[in-house]
């Protein structure tokens, strides 16, 4: 077993079984979804020898290199989906994922929909809130949020279970992740994504259900080209 890999996810299962604690609100725990985009098989194995099973990526194709392998030997691994999906990959996407946290569009989830029907297979679902109102980010608005829950649930038939949010670099987090918890309050939903390396604890303590730990967990990633 690799001794930096399982010591980091000790140290990182620690970190949130404190700040849980310490912040006190349900849920019952907090899962740690492992961001492993950009690493290799060779790098991933350790956390799973060291017991880790929820995994995030954020490319359809990257998934489709790196996990089918994997769930032969680890049939218990979750894997979510984290980055932004285009509707022509979705068919692949219901494949391989068992969680899609960024449905953030209309079109996206009546082809989701589509989608798992045909597959037979009803994924939980989030959906993700461009809470800074950034154009550089995906996201549905804010404002439209809870409206769009309720539309992916009665109109399109998904399974929404939450909601997940990047707040906007460079500023505290604390605020956007406040009100994402209050529009999940608002549209009835149980589940919130939010927090990565830098700020988990922070959204632990606005009330995450979900965080997303990439860089704290592998390593810094290699810069994209
Ligand atoms: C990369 C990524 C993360 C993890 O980021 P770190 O800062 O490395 O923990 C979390 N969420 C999303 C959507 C990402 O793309």
């Amino acid at each position: 077993m690799d001794a930096d890999a399982a010591s980091n996810l000790a140290a990182i299962n620690e970190r949130i079984a404190r700040a849980h604690a310490r912040f006190g609100a349900p849920p019952e725990r907090v899962e740690l979804v492992a961001v492993s985009k950009t690493f290799d098989a060779e790098a991933i194995e350790p956390f799973l020898a060291a017991g880790q099973r929820v995994f995030g990526e954020n490319r359809v194709q990257e998934a489709k290199d790196k996990w089918p392998a994997f769930r032969e030997l680890y049939p218990d691994v979750t894997l979510h989906l984290i980055g932004p999906l285009q509707t022509n990959k979705a068919r692949e996407a219901v494949a391989l994922f068992d969680v899609i946290e960024t449905v953030d569009r209309d079109k996206l989830a009546g082809v989701l929909a589509a989608e798992m029907a045909r597959a037979g297979r009803t994924l939980p679902c989030f959906v993700q809130v461009n809470i800074g109102l950034e154009d550089q980010k995906a996201g549905i608005a804010p404002a439209e949020a809870v409206e769009f829950v309720q539309r992916c649930r009665s109109v399109h038939g998904l399974n929404i279970v939450g909601l997940m949010c990047i707040p906007p670099d460079g500023v505290p987090p604390g605020p956007y992740f406040a009100h994402l918890a209050t529009l999940g309050r608002d549209a009835g939903v149980g589940s919130l994504s939010m927090g990565m390396s830098g700020d988990f604890e922070i959204g632990i303590a606005m009330g995450a259900t979900h965080v997303r730990v990439g860089s704290a967990l592998f390593g810094h990633r290699p810069p994209l080209i």
